[in-house]
Protein backbone atom coordinates (compact mmCIF):
# COMPACT_ATOMS: atom_id res chain seq x y z
CA UNK A 1 0.00 0.00 0.00
CA UNK A 2 1.57 3.34 -1.28
CA UNK A 3 1.57 5.84 1.56
CA UNK A 4 0.01 9.23 1.37
CA UNK A 5 2.34 12.31 1.33
CA UNK A 6 0.64 13.35 4.30
CA UNK A 7 -2.11 12.34 6.64
CA UNK A 8 -5.36 13.79 6.62
CA UNK A 9 -6.81 15.86 9.32
CA UNK A 10 -9.38 12.71 10.23
CA UNK A 11 -6.61 10.31 9.68
CA UNK A 12 -4.11 12.55 12.47
CA UNK A 13 -7.46 12.32 14.26
CA UNK A 14 -7.74 8.55 14.31
CA UNK A 15 -4.14 7.93 14.55
CA UNK A 16 -3.68 10.11 17.61
CA UNK A 17 -6.78 8.26 19.41
CA UNK A 18 -5.09 4.85 19.02
CA UNK A 19 -1.61 5.40 19.03
CA UNK A 20 0.55 3.37 21.73
CA UNK A 21 1.09 4.57 24.66
CA UNK A 22 4.78 5.65 25.88
CA UNK A 23 4.50 3.40 28.52
CA UNK A 24 4.73 0.04 27.68
CA UNK A 25 1.04 -1.94 29.51
CA UNK A 26 1.57 -4.94 30.94
CA UNK A 27 -0.72 -6.76 32.96
CA UNK A 28 -0.40 -8.25 36.07
CA UNK A 29 0.16 -11.87 35.55
CA UNK A 30 -1.87 -12.59 39.18
CA UNK A 31 -4.99 -11.15 37.32
CA UNK A 32 -4.53 -12.60 34.21
CA UNK A 33 -4.54 -16.11 36.34
CA UNK A 34 -7.51 -15.44 38.01
CA UNK A 35 -9.42 -14.34 34.96
CA UNK A 36 -8.85 -17.85 33.46
CA UNK A 37 -9.13 -19.60 36.35
CA UNK A 38 -12.44 -18.13 36.99
CA UNK A 39 -13.59 -18.54 32.99
CA UNK A 40 -12.19 -22.23 33.63
CA UNK A 41 -14.21 -23.29 36.15
CA UNK A 42 -17.34 -21.32 35.81
CA UNK A 43 -17.61 -22.63 32.00
CA UNK A 44 -17.14 -26.20 33.17
CA UNK A 45 -20.24 -25.77 35.88
CA UNK A 46 -22.23 -24.49 32.84
CA UNK A 47 -21.06 -27.36 30.40
CA UNK A 48 -22.21 -29.89 33.28
CA UNK A 49 -25.77 -28.25 32.60
CA UNK A 50 -25.86 -28.24 28.91
CA UNK A 51 -25.67 -32.04 29.40
CA UNK A 52 -24.02 -32.82 26.17
CA UNK A 53 -25.00 -29.74 23.83
CA UNK A 54 -22.50 -27.99 22.28
CA UNK A 55 -22.56 -24.35 22.35
CA UNK A 56 -20.44 -21.98 20.24
CA UNK A 57 -20.69 -18.08 21.95
CA UNK A 58 -19.83 -15.62 19.85
CA UNK A 59 -20.40 -11.75 20.12
CA UNK A 60 -23.72 -12.68 17.95
CA UNK A 61 -25.12 -15.04 20.14
CA UNK A 62 -24.74 -12.97 23.29
CA UNK A 63 -26.18 -9.97 21.34
CA UNK A 64 -29.37 -12.10 21.29
CA UNK A 65 -29.18 -14.37 24.28
CA UNK A 66 -29.01 -10.50 26.05
CA UNK A 67 -31.91 -9.01 23.89
CA UNK A 68 -35.36 -10.79 23.07
CA UNK A 69 -35.21 -14.59 24.70
CA UNK A 70 -38.55 -15.06 22.50
CA UNK A 71 -36.67 -14.67 19.39
CA UNK A 72 -33.16 -15.93 20.58
CA UNK A 73 -35.39 -19.39 20.58
CA UNK A 74 -36.36 -19.01 17.26
CA UNK A 75 -35.11 -20.64 14.07
CA UNK A 76 -31.42 -18.76 12.64
CA UNK A 77 -32.72 -16.72 9.67
CA UNK A 78 -29.65 -15.54 8.70
CA UNK A 79 -29.04 -14.83 4.86
CA UNK A 80 -26.71 -12.75 3.30
CA UNK A 81 -27.77 -9.48 1.38
CA UNK A 82 -25.54 -6.79 0.04
CA UNK A 83 -25.94 -4.66 3.14
CA UNK A 84 -24.61 -7.10 4.85
CA UNK A 85 -22.23 -8.79 2.80
CA UNK A 86 -20.69 -5.21 1.50
CA UNK A 87 -18.57 -5.99 4.70
CA UNK A 88 -16.58 -8.81 3.74
CA UNK A 89 -16.47 -7.93 0.49
CA UNK A 90 -14.92 -4.09 1.62
CA UNK A 91 -12.80 -6.44 3.68
CA UNK A 92 -11.19 -8.28 1.23
CA UNK A 93 -10.39 -5.39 -1.05
CA UNK A 94 -8.38 -3.86 1.88
CA UNK A 95 -6.59 -6.56 2.49
CA UNK A 96 -5.53 -6.51 -1.24
CA UNK A 97 -4.85 -3.06 -1.33
CA UNK A 98 -2.49 -3.50 1.99
CA UNK A 99 -0.49 -5.93 -1.02
CA UNK A 100 -1.17 -3.69 -3.92
CA UNK A 101 1.15 -2.24 -6.44
CA UNK A 102 1.35 1.29 -7.13
CA UNK A 103 -2.13 3.10 -5.51
CA UNK A 104 -5.13 1.23 -4.76
CA UNK A 105 -8.48 2.59 -6.11
CA UNK A 106 -11.63 1.29 -4.81
CA UNK A 107 -13.51 0.34 -7.52
CA UNK A 108 -10.19 -1.85 -8.87
CA UNK A 109 -9.47 -3.67 -5.73
CA UNK A 110 -13.36 -3.97 -4.54
CA UNK A 111 -13.86 -5.65 -8.28
CA UNK A 112 -10.74 -8.09 -8.02
CA UNK A 113 -11.98 -8.68 -4.62
CA UNK A 114 -15.37 -10.13 -5.77
CA UNK A 115 -13.60 -11.87 -8.27
CA UNK A 116 -11.81 -14.01 -6.25
CA UNK A 117 -14.43 -14.45 -3.50
CA UNK A 118 -16.73 -16.00 -5.94
CA UNK A 119 -13.95 -19.06 -6.16
CA UNK A 120 -14.37 -18.95 -2.50
CA UNK A 121 -15.42 -22.56 -1.41
CA UNK A 122 -17.69 -21.28 1.33
CA UNK A 123 -21.08 -19.58 2.00
CA UNK A 124 -20.03 -16.19 1.20
CA UNK A 125 -18.18 -17.82 -2.53
CA UNK A 126 -21.57 -19.09 -2.89
CA UNK A 127 -23.47 -16.11 -2.18
CA UNK A 128 -21.27 -13.93 -4.47
CA UNK A 129 -21.29 -16.54 -7.14
CA UNK A 130 -24.89 -16.62 -7.28
CA UNK A 131 -25.92 -12.94 -7.42
CA UNK A 132 -28.19 -11.64 -9.85
CA UNK A 133 -27.02 -8.49 -12.25
CA UNK A 134 -28.83 -5.91 -10.23
CA UNK A 135 -27.42 -7.65 -6.54
CA UNK A 136 -23.67 -7.58 -8.13
CA UNK A 137 -24.13 -4.12 -9.07
CA UNK A 138 -25.53 -2.89 -5.70
CA UNK A 139 -22.75 -5.02 -3.54
CA UNK A 140 -20.28 -3.47 -5.39
CA UNK A 141 -21.55 -0.05 -4.97
CA UNK A 142 -21.95 -0.33 -1.22
CA UNK A 143 -18.55 -2.04 -1.04
CA UNK A 144 -16.74 0.77 -2.87
CA UNK A 145 -18.43 2.96 -0.74
CA UNK A 146 -17.04 1.12 2.38
CA UNK A 147 -13.42 0.64 1.61
CA UNK A 148 -13.63 4.55 -0.76
CA UNK A 149 -13.78 5.60 3.14
CA UNK A 150 -11.34 3.77 4.96
CA UNK A 151 -8.47 4.09 2.33
CA UNK A 152 -9.26 8.30 2.72
CA UNK A 153 -10.02 7.78 6.42
CA UNK A 154 -8.33 5.71 8.35
CA UNK A 155 -4.91 6.16 8.36
CA UNK A 156 -2.36 3.91 6.66
CA UNK A 157 -1.82 0.31 7.91
CA UNK A 158 2.34 -0.26 7.34
CA UNK A 159 2.90 -4.39 7.31
CA UNK A 160 4.88 -3.78 9.57
CA UNK A 161 2.30 -3.63 12.27
CA UNK A 162 0.98 -7.19 11.32
CA UNK A 163 -2.53 -5.61 10.21
CA UNK A 164 -4.79 -9.08 9.98
CA UNK A 165 -8.41 -8.65 8.62
CA UNK A 166 -11.03 -10.19 9.66
CA UNK A 167 -9.04 -12.00 12.60
CA UNK A 168 -10.70 -14.77 14.41
CA UNK A 169 -10.05 -16.04 17.70
CA UNK A 170 -11.08 -19.21 19.85
CA UNK A 171 -10.99 -20.53 23.48
CA UNK A 172 -11.83 -23.64 24.16
CA UNK A 173 -11.87 -24.75 28.18
CA UNK A 174 -12.46 -28.63 28.79
CA UNK A 175 -16.44 -29.18 28.40
CA UNK A 176 -18.79 -28.32 25.06
CA UNK A 177 -18.71 -24.65 25.31
CA UNK A 178 -16.53 -22.97 23.07
CA UNK A 179 -15.62 -18.89 22.74
CA UNK A 180 -15.58 -18.09 19.18
CA UNK A 181 -14.54 -14.33 18.28
CA UNK A 182 -13.96 -12.34 14.99
CA UNK A 183 -13.24 -8.79 14.59
CA UNK A 184 -12.52 -6.87 10.95
CA UNK A 185 -8.85 -6.02 12.03
CA UNK A 186 -6.35 -6.38 14.17
CA UNK A 187 -3.10 -4.24 14.70
CA UNK A 188 -0.07 -5.47 16.35
CA UNK A 189 3.19 -7.44 17.16
CA UNK A 190 3.34 -9.51 20.31
CA UNK A 191 6.25 -8.67 22.58
CA UNK A 192 6.14 -10.61 25.20
CA UNK A 193 3.54 -9.89 27.76
CA UNK A 194 3.41 -6.21 26.80
CA UNK A 195 0.15 -5.45 25.54
CA UNK A 196 0.07 -4.22 22.12
CA UNK A 197 -2.95 -5.29 20.30
CA UNK A 198 -5.04 -3.01 18.41
CA UNK A 199 -8.87 -4.21 18.08
CA UNK A 200 -10.72 -2.81 15.18
CA UNK A 201 -14.66 -3.16 13.86
CA UNK A 202 -15.74 -1.16 10.89
CA UNK A 203 -19.12 0.21 11.38
CA UNK A 204 -21.67 1.71 8.89
CA UNK A 205 -24.57 3.17 9.94
CA UNK A 206 -25.71 4.65 13.24
CA UNK A 207 -23.74 4.19 16.90
CA UNK A 208 -24.44 2.25 19.20
CA UNK A 209 -23.19 1.34 22.91
CA UNK A 210 -23.70 -2.77 21.98
CA UNK A 211 -20.55 -2.02 19.75
CA UNK A 212 -18.41 -1.74 22.73
CA UNK A 213 -19.71 -4.98 23.95
CA UNK A 214 -18.98 -7.17 20.66
CA UNK A 215 -15.07 -5.66 21.45
CA UNK A 216 -15.32 -6.42 25.04
CA UNK A 217 -15.90 -10.08 24.14
CA UNK A 218 -13.38 -10.33 21.23
CA UNK A 219 -10.56 -8.76 24.01
CA UNK A 220 -11.94 -11.64 26.60
CA UNK A 221 -11.08 -14.24 24.03
CA UNK A 222 -7.86 -12.96 22.77
CA UNK A 223 -7.19 -12.57 26.37
CA UNK A 224 -8.05 -16.36 27.62
CA UNK A 225 -5.74 -17.63 24.66
CA UNK A 226 -3.01 -15.68 24.26
CA UNK A 227 -2.87 -14.78 28.14
CA UNK A 228 -2.24 -11.42 26.96
CA UNK A 229 -4.86 -8.62 26.81
CA UNK A 230 -5.08 -6.13 23.77
CA UNK A 231 -4.50 -2.73 25.00
CA UNK A 232 -7.41 -0.56 23.02
CA UNK A 233 -10.20 -1.67 21.51
CA UNK A 234 -11.89 0.50 18.81
CA UNK A 235 -14.74 1.07 17.01
CA UNK A 236 -14.54 2.86 14.03
CA UNK A 237 -17.74 4.72 12.47
CA UNK A 238 -16.97 4.74 8.36
CA UNK A 239 -20.00 7.27 7.50
CA UNK A 240 -18.87 9.90 10.66
CA UNK A 241 -14.71 9.13 10.29
CA UNK A 242 -15.32 8.66 14.07
CA UNK A 243 -13.69 6.45 16.28
CA UNK A 244 -15.55 5.15 19.63
CA UNK A 245 -11.84 3.88 21.89
CA UNK A 246 -12.09 2.57 25.00
CA UNK A 247 -8.70 1.14 26.83
CA UNK A 248 -8.69 -2.32 27.90
CA UNK A 249 -8.98 -2.64 31.92
CA UNK A 250 -8.88 -5.73 34.39
CA UNK A 251 -12.44 -4.15 35.10
CA UNK A 252 -13.67 -4.54 31.00
CA UNK A 253 -12.01 -7.66 30.76
CA UNK A 254 -14.66 -9.00 34.36
CA UNK A 255 -17.44 -7.35 33.11
CA UNK A 256 -17.01 -8.99 29.49
CA UNK A 257 -16.50 -12.37 30.97
CA UNK A 258 -19.71 -11.83 33.55
CA UNK A 259 -21.94 -10.93 30.79
CA UNK A 260 -20.81 -14.10 29.06
CA UNK A 261 -21.21 -16.01 31.97
CA UNK A 262 -24.69 -14.16 32.55
CA UNK A 263 -25.68 -14.95 28.45
CA UNK A 264 -24.75 -19.19 28.37
CA UNK A 265 -26.42 -19.26 31.97
CA UNK A 266 -29.73 -17.73 30.29
CA UNK A 267 -29.36 -20.10 27.18
CA UNK A 268 -28.97 -23.24 29.63
CA UNK A 269 -32.40 -21.50 31.80
CA UNK A 270 -34.46 -21.76 28.72
CA UNK A 271 -33.04 -24.67 26.34
CA UNK A 272 -32.53 -27.22 28.54
CA UNK A 273 -33.94 -26.03 32.15
CA UNK A 274 -37.10 -25.00 30.71
CA UNK A 275 -37.85 -21.67 31.62
CA UNK A 276 -40.62 -19.75 29.75
CA UNK A 277 -38.72 -17.23 27.90
CA UNK A 278 -39.67 -13.40 28.70
CA UNK A 279 -40.08 -10.85 25.29
CA UNK A 280 -38.13 -7.51 25.63
CA UNK A 281 -39.33 -5.06 22.51
CA UNK A 282 -36.37 -2.73 21.35
CA UNK A 283 -35.30 -1.58 17.67
CA UNK A 284 -34.79 -5.45 17.06
CA UNK A 285 -38.26 -5.67 16.66
CA UNK A 286 -37.95 -4.04 13.30
CA UNK A 287 -36.24 -7.05 11.42
CA UNK A 288 -37.64 -9.91 13.70
CA UNK A 289 -39.29 -12.69 11.41
CA UNK A 290 -41.66 -13.14 14.34
CA UNK A 291 -43.07 -9.82 14.35
CA UNK A 292 -46.15 -10.32 12.43
CA UNK A 293 -47.40 -12.88 14.98
CA UNK A 294 -45.83 -10.75 18.38
CA UNK A 295 -48.54 -8.45 19.49
CA UNK A 296 -45.67 -6.86 21.96
CA UNK A 297 -43.49 -6.07 19.06
CA UNK A 298 -46.28 -4.53 16.89
CA UNK A 299 -47.41 -1.81 19.65
CA UNK A 300 -43.49 -0.94 20.41
CA UNK A 301 -43.41 -0.63 16.62
CA UNK A 302 -46.40 1.85 15.96
CA UNK A 303 -45.32 3.97 18.88
CA UNK A 304 -41.94 4.45 17.37
CA UNK A 305 -43.35 5.40 13.79
CA UNK A 306 -46.11 7.84 15.93
CA UNK A 307 -43.19 9.77 17.59
CA UNK A 308 -41.83 10.44 14.11
CA UNK A 309 -44.94 11.90 12.94
CA UNK A 310 -44.77 15.87 13.53
CA UNK A 311 -48.07 17.18 15.15
S1 LIG B 1 -41.15 -8.69 17.64
FE1 LIG B 1 -39.81 -7.96 19.27
S2 LIG B 1 -40.75 -8.62 21.20
FE2 LIG B 1 -41.68 -9.80 19.53
S3 LIG B 1 -40.53 -11.68 19.43
FE3 LIG B 1 -39.61 -10.29 17.96
S4 LIG B 1 -37.97 -9.23 19.08
FE4 LIG B 1 -39.31 -10.23 20.58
Amino acid sequence: MQEPAALTPTQERTLALIRRDTEPLVFPQEFVDELLERATTEIAQLSARLEGESLWVSKGFLAKVHGCEVRHLAPDDFQWKPASAAGFVAHKAIELSLNWRGEPHPAAVVDDAMARLVDQADNRGAYVAGLSEGEWAELRSRAIDRTTKFLQDFPPLPLSAQPVLEAAARWKPTGTIEFTGKVDLVVGKPAGRESRLLIIDFKSGNKSFHHRDDLRFYALVQTLRQQVPPRKLVTYYLDYAESDVEDVTEGTLHAALTRALEGIARHVELTVEGRTPLKKVGVACRWCPLQSECTEGQVFLRGESDDHIDP
